[in-house]
């Protein structure tokens, strides 16, 4: 059998039945944006590592080293603030092909570092070694939460309010603007381009949730919304029902759309890497939830609801109902 046949979340399915735990302080292992472990009776540690393959995640001809740095810290950040935590320590593991000088490996580095900096984490370590063809990125960070605020992406309940804390699509649109290398628009586009090169982690948010005691379960958005909301879905036995006309769209994801003749829909669905988070919030209480992430400059967009049941549907501005198929990132397929 080949991966491609399975697809990411059946291997990772197949590798988990290996993976046993033995430890009792263990409250999640593989399957939640961390690791969540017990560490004293008020609180968890959270523990998150994620890889970054030069021609698969990034490409060294296309964005700078600092931002290729940056992200790949940014993205951990980002599972750190999906539990509700406070990122603490990081530790950055590289495999450096040869050709690369060392200047700019510094400038890697200096990416991953300003990043940590304005998060106060530390980096305590990693491991260095060759690689024989491409750049590999490994980062592993760590983080803290209250064990009662912690978020898990298992208790969403049936009403809860469905909320974004940013607009999705426009990284895969900047995606896209960069594969297709249209040099006129760089300028134009450059905030579509930058929501996908120097993603911005939602660390206050994620603690605003916690905080709230109001959020039954959180996720970032890294695969594209169907799939995230996907996994919410099934971890929390329930449907979703999407509605089309409260999706934030800004007009530069239009434009972007009309150029590239691409459906500003399929990046907002579909589309991964916008990092942002999705939340259940008890609706009695998402007015004041979202107002807290207002006050703190940051944002919640209602849009939409769990149902029961175990589908996900998107109500299309027309009123039509459609089904809402998980057809985001998955490795081993894309
Ligand atoms: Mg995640």
């Amino acid at each position: 059998m080949l991966l491609r046949d399975l697809g990411e979340f059946g291997f990772i399915g197949r590798i988990s039945a290996l993976c046993k735990i033995h430890g009792s302080d263990v409250i999640r292992g593989i399957g939640d944006d961390c690791a969540i472990i017990k560490i004293s009776p008020h609180e968890n540690l959270l523990i998150t590592t994620d890889i970054m393959v030069e021609r698969v995640h990034f490409q060294i001809n296309l964005q700078t080293a600092r931002s290729i740095g940056a992200k790949a810290l940014a993205v951990n950040l980002s599972d750190i603030a999906a539990c509700g935590g406070t990122p603490k320590q990081a530790f950055v593991s590289i495999a450096i092909p040869e050709h690369l000088d060392v200047a700019w490996l510094e400038d890697l580095y200096r990416g991953i570092s300003e990043l940590a900096a304005e998060f106060e984490v530390d980096i305590l370590g990693g491991d260095t070694t060759r690689s024989l063809t491409d750049l590999v990125i490994n980062i592993l960070v760590t983080g803290l939460t209250r064990n009662d605020e912690t978020l898990f992406r298992n208790g969403a309940q049936q009403g809860d309010v469905i909320a974004i804390s940013g607009p999705l699509g426009h990284s895969a649109a900047g995606l896209e603007l960069l594969q297709k290398q249209r040099e006129s628009s760089t300028q134009i586009y450059s905030p579509l381009i930058n929501a996908h090169l120097q993603p911005k982690p939602h660390i206050s948010v994620g603690r605003i949730l916690a905080e709230s005691g109001a959020c039954n379960a959180a996720i970032d958005i890294s695969d594209g919304l169907s799939s995230d909301l996907g996994h919410l879905c099934k971890q929390s036995g329930l449907g979703a029902t999407i509605f089309e006309e409260t999706l934030p769209v800004a007009e530069l994801l239009r434009q972007a759309s009309r150029e590239l003749t691409t459906d500003y829909l399929e990046w907002i669905l579909h589309g991964g890497e916008d990092y942002v988070l999705l939340a259940a919030i008890r609706p009695q209480k998402f007015r004041e939830v979202k107002l807290a992430a207002t006050e703190a400059g940051a944002d919640l967009i209602e849009i939409g609801q769990f149902v029961s049941g175990s589908e996900m549907k998107l109500i299309k501005k027309s009123g039509i109902v459609v089904d809402l198929v998980p057809k985001g990132w998955d490795h081993f397929r894309s």
